[in-house]
């Protein structure tokens, strides 16, 4: 019915409230109403909809309908199809966002079926997991967090993703204080992302995010690096601070090799307290793995690093190799050449997680990741988006923005 001048509309007359009712009740007529066990439950709108404007129990005198309830849409999603009320926003989204027209509807009337298309376009779409988002009910899921929580189990904190220089908005979701699991076996849980959902961001993301942001809790979940080390040998972290620091005193040529991955605040703070002192280098901390989707006209960028531009804003352009004579090498981050460092030069190595070259560095020190600090990143347009801590940080951490200052003076004396 097109509106009109002067038209009057009820909306919540008892006509309209029958009406409604009606189309709820048709809706939900062969819906399992599994919401026991299903993911979607505490944030599907057929649930809120269905307490709105039916919440009465089924009349239907006939048997549901099954269909299947396990369908292996792609490795990444699982198809509850008796859940599915046949909306089509998961065809819509494949055809008019993603473009992978990835997905279709079989068959007609209560037999019909959301089934990927035969050439496995759907699998590959960069984009595929926001149809779990977009799905009002909770036919679409994802395998990662199947059965994992009750999404009131869970808060929301704001971030952005590092995958890329776009800098997507996300929410980290994360267990609550009052939620926290107590089983030794499942404790380890409580310090990890469980999902990753974007936020509407129309400078930024619009309302999507690329599947690599789904995956942030591998990513950020990897084994952290424990402790500090003089080369390999477990140290303590104040003795390896004021080691690091004597190293730079020392340096005649010394070198910073800066991360693309650290924030604005912590590339101020490394600036503010020794910008002045080292040649700085710029590095990238990832690049495109294999199979990865390098750069599309969506969202994807082909810098796989949040914060490339906050680097060039913060410390202007920066070299990009390190220098021959070089006799002392600030690694900052990960994805770092270690064979680009002269052979006599000392190393002081900032990293976050386990990997083989920590115990190469003169001084190793391992510093915080993302989930344990707050801060902003600049993207590739000039938009800078604040992130949220999540976690406290880990025993034997240390937070990059702090140590900077404490790597400023001379000797091995505190
Ligand atoms: S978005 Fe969900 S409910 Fe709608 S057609 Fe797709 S699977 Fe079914
Ligand atoms: S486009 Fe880039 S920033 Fe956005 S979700 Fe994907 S990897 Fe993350």
């Amino acid at each position: 019915m097109p509106a009109a001048d002067g038209m009057v509309v009820f909306t919540a007359s008892d006509k309209v409230k029958a009406r409604r009712k009606a189309t709820m009740e048709f809706i939900t007529l062969n819906h399992p109403v599994d919401c026991g066990i299903c993911d979607k439950a505490g944030e599907c709108t057929l649930q809120d909809y269905h307490f709105e404007y039916n919440g009465g129990a089924s009349v239907s005198r006939d048997a549901k309908t099954h269909a299947t309830k396990h369908f292996d849409l792609s490795d990444r999603i699982v198809l509850d199809n008796e859940r599915c009320i046949q909306c089509t926003r998961c065809v819509r989204f494949t055809r008019e966002i993603s473009k992978s027209n990835g997905l279709g509807m079989l068959d007609r009337g209560d037999h019909s079926i959301v089934r990927p298309s035969a050439d496995g376009s759907f699998a590959k779409d960069a984009y595929s997991d926001n149809v779990i988002d977009l799905c009002p009910v909770g036919a679409l899921l994802a395998k990662d967090f199947l059965h994992k929580a009750r999404v009131w189990y869970l808060k929301a904190t704001p971030s952005v993703c590092p995958g890329c220089e776009r800098g997507c908005g996300v929410n980290l979701w994360h267990r609550k204080d009052e939620w926290m699991l107590r089983s030794p076996r499942q404790a380890a849980r409580n310090d990890g992302l469980d999902r990753v959902t974007p936020i509407e961001n129309p400078a930024v993301n619009g309302p999507w995010v690329c599947n690599k942001a789904r995956d942030l809790p591998k990513l950020l979940g990897r084994v952290r690096a424990a402790g500090a080390l003089f080369k390999g040998a477990p140290a303590p972290l104040e003795a390896a601070v004021l080691e690091a620091r004597a190293l730079i005193a020392e340096a005649k040529r010394p070198v910073a090799v800066v991360s693309s991955w650290a924030s604005n605040e912590e590339l101020a703070a490394f600036k503010a307290a020794l910008g002045g002192r080292l040649a700085l280098v710029a590095k990238r901390d990832h690049e495109p793995q294999p199979g990865e989707v390098v750069q599309d006209d969506l969202l994807i960028r082909a810098d796989k690093n949040p914060n490339a531009a906050g680097v060039r804003a913060v410390l202007g352009e920066c070299g990009t190799e390190v220098p021959k004579d070089a006799d002392l090498v600030l690694v900052w981050g990960e994805g770092f050449d270690f064979r680009a460092v002269p052979a006599s030069a000392k190393i002081v190595f900032l990293n976050a997680f386990l990997a083989p070259e920590n115990g190469h560095a003169d001084v190793f020190l391992p510093v915080s990741i993302q989930t344990e600090r707050s801060g902003h990143y600049t993207n590739f347009a000039g938009v800078t988006s604040r992130f949220e801590r999540c976690f406290a940080l880990p025993p034997g951490v240390l937070h990059a923005e702090d140590l900077f200052g404490s790597l400023v003076g001379n000797g091995r004396g505190a």
